[in-house]
């Protein structure tokens, strides 16, 4: 395609083509489509009352020019044979002349008169103009709906970044508050149990000092001291000792009072900082399109196109019954064919040897006698059928 479109010249220089092939500069108004030829006021005069020319339709410039340049680009003439397009190709898509048909396009079939197909070109414009309707009518439709979805998309994406920002906000502050309450509970613990600790450790502070003095004053009794103050020494170290033991051993009979006390966290901020997931996660659901592309009725009913329908959409049913009436004899139907006048023919499966011959409305025309019976039948054209 494409070789049958001519350089479109620029509006402004339309020049007369016959007057530019004598170098006379004159401004073309009309335009032959016959012709394919662009003239001046006067050369049209001749064109119009030219014997060859006078049935030619003109079209004057500044129409020509408001056609879209595909349109008013299209040649008419062969290039290769200088010859007016008559035909048009199916295989090639393009228009062609006589001489064409025995080169370029010699083994193409199909061809169609240009002037049949302009016979046709009324209801191949409705065609194209229910086309344009149909197409207008479902993109209108398909339009609306992604614009809709594309201001759903923004409010969806809007309306989750605040809930994002906001929880994020009510995390930092919950997590904040949380940090000032723990803190606070450490240092509560930590008062209790240091306390505790040091309370201890000075009690033993002074049961050490207290056992260092008698062990002290048993060394001095030892050296010094006469039996009698030994004696009655060693009573009084000996309950002063007593009391400390006993003193010391309630450590041990308490559980609790040397036991460690260990602050630990029981939930792990250690855990959470691995994770990445703090706010959820992003889920993107797609939900399946739901508008039906609608077809356009009258383009329906003016070029059907579901011709070829699906073998579970062909419903059966009975357009006409009939009854064979022919006495008592017993008939057992097998075949059945339709003739080319839509006659129908149905074999007899039994020894009545016979084909039946049914008219288009089911109505019993005649039998045909056969030599033996038939099962099945089926018509083959040129007026012979097979048993
Ligand atoms: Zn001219
Ligand atoms: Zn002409
Ligand atoms: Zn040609
Ligand atoms: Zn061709």
């Amino acid at each position: 395609m494409g070789s049958y479109f001519s350089n479109k010249m620029d509006d402004s220089d339309i020049q007369c083509t016959l007057c530019s092939k004598r170098d006379i500069p004159n401004a073309a108004v009309i335009w032959c489509a016959v012709c394919d030829e662009k003239l001046c006021q006067s050369c049209n005069e001749i064109h119009k009352y030219l014997k060859i020319s006078s049935s030619h339709e003109v079209t004057a410039l500044d129409v020509y020019k408001k056609l879209p340049t595909f349109i008013s680009s299209l040649k008419q003439t062969c290039d290769s044979h200088e010859e007016h397009f008559k035909l048009y190709c199916p295989a090639h898509r393009e228009p062609c002349c006589y001489k064409c048909t025995t080169t370029k396009h010699k083994t193409c079939h199909g061809f169609q008169t240009l002037d049949s197909l302009i016979e046709q070109s009324q209801t191949q414009f409705l065609d194209l103009e229910c086309t344009i309707d149909e197409l207008n009518i479902n993109i209108e439709t398909v339009f609306n709906n992604r614009t809709a979805a594309l201001i759903e998309l923004d409010d969806q994406v809007l309306d989750l970044a605040m809930h994002i920002k906001k929880t994020g906000e009510k995390l930092r502050e919950k997590l904040e508050s949380n940090e000032k309450e723990i803190l606070q509970q450490l240092s509560v613990v930590h008062s209790k149990y240091k306390a505790i600790f040091e309370n201890t450790v000075e009690e033993l502070q002074t049961m050490k000092a207290e056992i260092k003095s008698l062990q002290k004053n048993i060394e001095e009794m030892k050296e010094f001291a006469s039996e009698y103050q030994f004696v009655l020494g060693s009573q009084e170290i000996r309950l002063k000792l007593k009391k400390e033991k006993d003193n010391f051993c309630k450590y041990f009979e308490n559980d609790h009072q040397l036991s460690q006390k260990n602050v630990a966290l029981k939930f792990t901020p250690g855990q959470i900082l691995n994770q990445d997931i703090f706010l959820g996660t992003l889920v993107v659901e797609e939900v399946a399109c739901e508008i039906p592309f609608k077809k356009n009725a009258s383009l329906e009913a003016a070029f059907p196109l579901d011709i070829f329908q699906n073998i579970e959409s062909v419903k059966m049913h009975t357009s006409s019954q009939t009854k064979i009436l022919e006495g008592k004899v017993t008939r057992n139907l097998a075949g059945c064919t339709f003739l080319e006048n839509d006659q129908m023919l149905l074999s007899d499966w039994s020894d009545n040897n016979e084909l039946l011959i049914l008219d288009k409305q089911g109505e019993h025309l005649r039998n045909i006698v056969l030599d033996k019976k038939a099962f099945d039948v089926v018509y083959v054209g040129n007026h012979c059928v097979c048993q």
